[in-house]
């Protein structure tokens, strides 16, 4: 089977066209910047063979229409009839407390879908969008969500539930959900095969840091907990996100400041976090700590010291929500890569039985000769270990679409 994999954002839809029969990678790209008048496509065939063109996207129909195009094309393409596309898989970020794990796509399941935007206004309006524009353009293709949220609504009620008045929950669903949890699956469920251990018998931390950031605590192959809440903003300090904060401050700072609602999102989400920390100097962890370098020395030391202590805090806490360690695993752009910022966040946990070994730590990053690769970065003889696991969301969205997909056809 192939299946096309779809993850359309408010301007951008990533894809993958994967051939299931080896998880063969055919050809990925990005179509970015929709609806602006510099609209780009980029597309990699798996020979290396690369399409990019600059120009006017109206919207996601466009966008999708640009794909499946380009994938049939007898220059840079891979299939010859629509036909080939077997199946579509989307990555859809909110599914409430309705979608447990990922579904075909049915009317019921669209009206859902609609039902949980509120939750989400700007991801799953997107989502929902490309889904659309994805049955006008392949019809006789059978369409699968697979949710960021899914994988924690195992998260049992005294984890999810927040100590505010109980009627805005049961009146809004305001509750924690949690989010990047088709990365926390697969790196988790990674590592105890690395291990050589069974998934279901450990007790894991998995830290995905990116452009968002978020820290989860899967106990025996289940999310029990994960530091992203009723929105991407709580938790650990992000590229542009704040994080936990006191929310009186919120409440303070737009009364001082004569702060609109607009204006109050706009700061935690688009300038606090990394970019806030470096004076504005950067969202992005490379200009942190440039080869090793603080790039503005105490601005940035203490950037990256309060982002690395935060991570820390969140690994007692998990630990101890679980009452005990195996694994520790680090994944996205940041995790895959700052291994200062993991040997900081790890460091003052021996007493947990985390050793990190230096050198093993700096050869599984962008400079090492480990990069890419999935590897321990712990000594031989600490008792808990922590990995270096590059994520693959992808694979998994395609797996769930592809068992879905054969099961209904049965
Ligand atoms: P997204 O959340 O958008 O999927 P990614 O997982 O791609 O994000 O991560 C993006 C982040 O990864 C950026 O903050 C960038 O600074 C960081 N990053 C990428 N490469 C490196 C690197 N070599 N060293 C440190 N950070 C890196």
């Amino acid at each position: 089977m192939r299946v096309l994999v779809l993850n359309c954002g408010s301007s951008s839809v990533k894809y993958q066209f994967i051939d299931m029969d080896g998880e063969k990678v055919l050809a990925k790209g990005l179509v970015e910047k929709i609806g602006l008048h510099n609209s780009e496509m980029s597309h990699k065939r798996h020979d290396n063979v690369t399409y990019t063109v600059e120009k006017e996207i109206l919207d996601h129909n466009v966008a999708i229409e640009m794909v499946i195009d380009i994938l049939l094309s007898s220059e840079y393409g891979v299939i010859r009839e629509k036909s080939e596309i077997d199946a579509v898989g989307h990555r859809v970020v909110h599914g409430g407390e309705k979608f447990s794990g990922s579904v075909a796509i049915t009317d019921d399941v669209m009206k859902t879908l609609e039902d949980c935007s509120g939750l989400a206004p700007l991801h799953n309006p997107p989502n929902i969008k490309g889904i659309l524009a994805t049955m006008k353009l392949l019809p006789q293709a059978p369409q699968c969500c697979v949710f960021d949220t899914a994988f924690h609504q195992t998260m049992p009620d005294y984890a999810y539930t927040y100590a505010l008045p109980q009627n805005l929950y049961r009146k809004y669903g305001v509750r924690r959900y949690g989010f990047h949890g088709t990365s926390h699956r697969y790196v988790s469920d990674r590592v105890a095969a690395c291990m050589g251990r069974p998934y279901i018998e450990l007790k894991i931390i998995t830290c995905h840091l990116g452009n968002g950031s978020s820290i989860a605590a899967i106990n025996c192959g289940k999310s029990v907990d994960t530091s992203m809440g009723f929105t991407p903003v709580e938790g650990l300090v992000m590229g542009t996100r704040c994080g936990d904060i006191d929310p009186a401050i919120l409440l303070h700072v737009m009364e001082k400041e004569d702060l609109t609602i607009q204006q109050a999102n706009n700061m935690i989400n688009k300038h606090s976090g990394l970019y806030a920390l470096s004076e504005g100097a950067s969202s992005d962890m490379r200009v942190i700590y440039n080869d090793g370098e603080w790039t503005r020395d105490h601005v940035h030391k203490l950037a990256m010291e309060v982002t690395a202590y935060r991570i820390r805090k969140y690994i007692g806490a998990y630990a101890a929500a679980m009452g005990g360690l195996d694994a520790v695993v680090y994944t996205a752009g940041i995790g895959e890569n700052a291994f200062y910022l993991r040997a900081l966040a790890c460091s003052g946990l021996e007493f947990l039985g985390i050793k990190i070994d230096p050198e093993k730590n700096f050869k599984a990053s962008a400079m090492g000769e480990w990069r890419g690769l999935e590897k321990a970065v712990t000594t031989d003889d600490s008792r808990v270990q922590v990995w270096v696991i590059p994520t693959n969301e992808e694979i998994v969205i395609a797996r769930d679409t592809s068992i879905i997909v054969s099961k209904n056809k049965k």
